[in-house]
């Protein structure tokens, strides 16, 4: 579904990115790890065109992309993405704030939409706070709501930076099983950038190990938390415990 080719990205004379390439198969859990300034969300970020790069290619479903904002615009419907602040507009309810990018930008009719938003709100269990105002939640409430306005355009992959990393500790719990049931029922594509290695451990079908802007391993999830194949992995794993 997404491929990554000789992707190079620098920050002005800051070379960030060096030469990444990998691929993702439709359904596939990847997670990507890597020590905090290793380039993790510059790369996510790049994954839907919210970073320019200088070189290389990000193809999605076999087309390579035209990095133009107009064709990233249209991308970011079939590539959802949360981060750490749950980015949702403070003077729309929770409804609203869901319904936006289903009505607004791909024109769906308001009771298809809210039909969606309300079988998703079920989902995380948030039905009944449709209506309340952002600032009425708590931080994992509304980091379930930042999931759910993502997952009502219907996207193909997900991609999640720290989604917990703002959370109090007994709000992670909750959010990261969304995402954990998101990857078993719904089958969703995605990667997933986590500094909570059982979640990673239990979800990934894949690691990415990104240090210094390199990709210095990819290996099968399994493995990985066992057995890494480098010395800077092992280390990375061993300061995580
Ligand atoms: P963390 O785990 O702390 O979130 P990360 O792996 O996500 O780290 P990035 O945020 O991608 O790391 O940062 C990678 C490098 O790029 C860092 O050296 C950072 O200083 C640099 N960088 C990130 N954003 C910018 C920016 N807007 N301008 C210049 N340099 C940046
Ligand atoms: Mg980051």
């Amino acid at each position: 579904i997404l491929k990554v080719e000789h992707l190079e990205k620098s920050y002005r004379e800051n070379h960030i990115l060096h030469d990444i390439n990998f691929s993702i198969d439709e359904g596939e859990v990847v997670a990507l790890l890597g020590p905090s300034g290793s380039g993790k969300s510059t790369l996510i970020r790049c994954l839907n065109g919210l970073e320019p790069y200088q070189k290389g290619n990000v193809i999605f479903n076999g087309k390579p992309v035209v990095p133009t904002e107009k064709n990233w615009q249209k991308l970011r419907q079939q590539i959802g993405m949360v981060f750490q602040s749950y980015d949702l507009f403070p003077n729309l309810t929770v409804l609203d704030n869901i319904l936006l990018g289903p009505v607004k930008v791909q024109h769906q009719s308001r009771e298809a939409a809210k039909a969606t938003a309300e079988k998703l709100l079920d989902q995380v269990g948030l039905r009944e706070y449709e209506n309340v105002y952002p600032r009425q939640l708590s931080g994992g409430q509304k980091q379930r709501i930042a999931i759910v306005r993502a997952l009502a355009l219907n996207p193909e992959l997900m991609l999640f930076d720290e989604v917990t990393a703002s959370l109090d500790p007994e709000m992670v719990r909750g959010v990261l099983n969304i995402i954990s049931k998101l990857a078993q029922d719904s089958n969703m594509t995605m990667i997933v950038v986590t500094h909570e290695m059982n979640f990673a451990q239990q979800i990934a079908d894949r690691v990415l190990f990104l240090e210094d802007g390199h990709i210095l391993e990819q290996t099968d999830g399994t493995k990985f938390f066992v057995n890494p194949q480098t010395d800077r992995a092992k280390e990375f794993l061993e300061s995580m415990d």
